[in-house]
């Protein structure tokens, strides 16, 4: 029988050797086949189709500036990264493996869905007994409620998590979503066990110095998650045209509102 150790010394090189083949698999590309030659779809990009499917395609014809919003995002999850130690991708995978709970802050996820392959980086994953317990995605929002974008982007992580081999049929996503002005907030690093000491609450606050997270926790829906995905997918497979909002509001705040198409700010 094999040990503790050798079993997660295999269960490690197996998702190393996953994980490289789809890397090898990309750089042997030279050009994608999905729209705009893209040889993979980013998780961040397949959420922002929910926000506006028109956007992701403009930006990705036209580029985009950082606006000061994208930039304080950036910096607050720089925030969150602060006294987590920096570790080898084997040394952290090596403990999960082991079974030890392990909170791996900005993931790499990577995983093939039917003939495309998509990437992503999940803020935080909670991994207990081996496998993948507790997914978190922080947003910084005036917004107390998460968009469905969101739910997309922290659901398809978890998808990600089980094409690479883990089990998560117990996987659970907590959403938190907090003010802008709370990104540097030290107690936003305590909400995984703000949440371990309520088990059972699907939503949470937690008081912070000049405002208060709100935690949405949600199980992992597999079956609705790869319904959302080939929705995206259709798209970058150059199966439909780009769905622009309906809603004014968001195109009113829109960078692209005088050269889109849709946009009620052109028309007017
Ligand atoms: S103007 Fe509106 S429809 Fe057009 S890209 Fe922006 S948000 Fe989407």
């Amino acid at each position: 029988m094999l040990s503790r150790k050798k079993k997660a010394n295999q269960a490690l090189e197996e998702h190393l050797g996953r994980y490289s083949a789809l890397v090898k698999d990309l750089s042997e590309i030279e050009e994608g086949v999905l729209r705009f030659k893209s040889k993979l779809v980013a998780v961040s990009e397949i959420a922002s189709q929910y926000y506006c499917e028109k956007k992701v395609e403009l930006r990705r014809i036209h580029g985009e500036e950082e606006t000061p919003q994208i930039k304080e995002g950036r910096v607050a999850h720089d925030l969150l990264l602060k006294d987590t130690e920096e570790a080898s991708t084997e040394e952290i995978l090596r403990k999960v493996f082991l079974g030890e709970p392990v909170m791996v802050r900005e993931m790499r996820l990577l995983g093939r869905h039917d003939d495309v392959i998509i990437a992503g980086m999940a803020d935080a994953i909670l991994f207990h007994g081996g496998e993948p317990v507790l997914l978190l995605e922080h947003k910084f929002s005036r917004r107390p409620l998460p968009f469905r974008g969101h739910h997309v982007q922290a659901g398809l992580y978890c998808h990600l998590m089980n094409l690479m081999g883990w089990d998560t049929s117990r996987t659970k996503y907590a959403l938190v979503m907090a003010p802008p002005e709370c990104r540097e907030d030290g107690a936003l690093r305590e909400i995984p066990q703000h949440i371990l000491k309520n088990r059972g609450e699907r939503r949470l606050m937690l008081e912070l110095e000049s405002g208060c997270a709100n935690i949405y926790i949600n199980d992992f829906d597999p079956a609705k998650t790869v319904d959302d995905l080939n929705w995206a997918l259709d798209f970058w497979r150059g199966e439909r045209s780009a769905v622009p909002t309906k809603k004014h509001g968001k195109c009113m705040v829109c960078q692209f509102n005088k050269l889109c198409t849709a946009s009620p700010v052109k028309q007017n």
